[in-house]
């Protein structure tokens, strides 16, 4: 079994808001070494297969590197702290308990892509983290290594933080990009991407928080270090946001690469009740379902992509038997149809349309139609949004319909 929780959620190192404790543990010798052309420390970031941890899995080099070629004027790294998802809750317990490790990957961030902005862009909601990161963030000012940078840049470094719209929607990267200009959080199509075109028109680099907390430890030990940590041809460790029917839910650590059954069975106890496993709901609720025969799937993003999910954000959702899939669906959709934008109309009304079907089937008064119904707007809907949350509301109705209609056909009246 993986030791769990040496890297990021090293004990020694959740030191909190305290920056001279953070350099006192190791802290600030990463952003030292990226004082350096921008094109070897993008390069570092390339080898060491750094991917990001909000979702995508999309390369992080391959995001930065557009901004560091942009010409000379504003540039802006946002650190996207929204984190709003059902299950998922590993980049709060990073602000809370070592926001300078974030903050110093913000840091590297903007030294690597030359950017002179940088934004902490954080859930109003986790108001323990808001306040943490605020405290955390005014001790870096006027701090010499901060002073560093901005010789490096030659001119000031903007370092603020900026609370998000606390709506799940704010979370999307176009959607952070409207709020930090002081918009609503209305999500665009895309091209053009944030590197052509983020805040204000600038080149913008939107990390998730995981991503930019690994940032220091690989600059720190070296990309060949950062691989080491994974198993197989996966590269580093990833957090974990265990939930559901386990016995010990909770956040772990773990080398990317550890297998579901090690996730669930070994870390997590194995299930409450000696019941049986079912399935999990992987990456937050928005992916296919992972079932039994999943369990041996590694734990990395090109692993979970050759089941047809993701491995998103890390959350792990278990479900149990004797747990009704149909209920769970009706909740996380409910969940996006509250939480869509409403800017377009298949979205708004798609979501309620499943949402109202799913309830209605849950609820005991569903008929043999419904399952008809939901087939076709798993048809019709998908691609038809600015944004992926249509899609991935439909992702879920159709993976459980796939793997559980038996489920659904128990609970309809006649
Ligand atoms: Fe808003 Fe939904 Fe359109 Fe995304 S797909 S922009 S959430 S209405």
């Amino acid at each position: 079994m993986a030791k769990p929780n040496q890297v990021l959620l090293n004990e020694d190192i959740l030191v909190g808001a305290d920056l001279p404790a953070w350099f006192a543990r190791g802290g600030g010798e990463g952003l030292a070494k990226a004082l350096r052309e921008p094109a070897a420390v993008i390069s570092e970031i390339e080898q060491a297969d750094l991917r990001g941890m909000g979702g995508a899995g999309f390369a992080t080099h391959r995001k930065w590197a557009p901004v560091a070629a942009a010409p000379e004027g504003d540039k802006y790294v946002i650190c996207n702290g929204n984190e709003d998802e059902p299950g998922t809750f590993k980049d709060r317990f990073l602000l809370e308990h070592t926001p300078h490790q974030v903050i110093e990957g913000a840091l590297i961030a903007a030294v690597a892509t030359r950017a002179n902005h940088v934004v902490l862009y954080i859930n109003p909601h986790q108001t323990r983290a808001l306040a943490i990161v605020r405290e955390a963030v005014g001790q870096w000012h006027g701090h010499e290594r901060f002073k560093a940078i901005e010789t490096l840049l030659g001119g000031p470094l903007s370092l603020v933080v900026v609370p998000s719209s606390g709506l799940y929607i704010g979370g999307e990267e176009t959607a952070v990009i409207a709020t930090v200009e002081g918009g609503f959080p209305f999500p665009r199509r895309k091209p053009p991407f944030p590197a052509e075109q983020g805040v204000r028109g600038a080149p913008t680099v939107v990390n998730n928080t995981e991503t930019l907390a690994h940032l220091p430890g690989i600059l720190r030990n070296g990309a060949s270090w950062y691989r080491d940590l994974g198993l197989g041809s996966a590269s580093g460790t990833k957090l974990f946001s265990l939930s559901g029917d386990v016995l010990r839910p909770g956040l772990y650590e773990l080398p990317m690469g550890t297998s579901l059954q090690e996730l669930v069975f070994d870390h997590g106890a194995g299930m409450l009740q000696g019941k049986e496993f079912k399935a999990v709901f992987t990456g937050g609720p928005s992916n296919t379902l992972l079932t039994r025969s999943d369990l041996d799937v590694p734990l990395d993003f090109d692993s979970v992509r050759q089941r047809r999910s993701r491995l998103g954000t890390g959350a792990m959702i278990v479900v149990s038997e004797g747990t009704s899939i149909v209920r769970k669906v009706a909740e996380y959709v409910n969940f996006f149809a509250q939480g869509s934008c409403g800017q377009c109309p298949p979205c708004k009304g798609g979501t309620f349309q499943l949402a109202r079907v799913l309830n209605r089937i849950d609820t005991g008064g569903g008929v043999h139609s419904d399952l008809e119904s939901l087939a076709n707007l798993c048809r019709l809907l998908p691609g038809s949004g600015r944004c992926g949350l249509i899609d991935g509301a439909v992702t879920v109705v159709e993976s459980s319909l796939h793997h559980f209609s038996h489920e659904y056909e128990a609970l309809l009246m006649g």
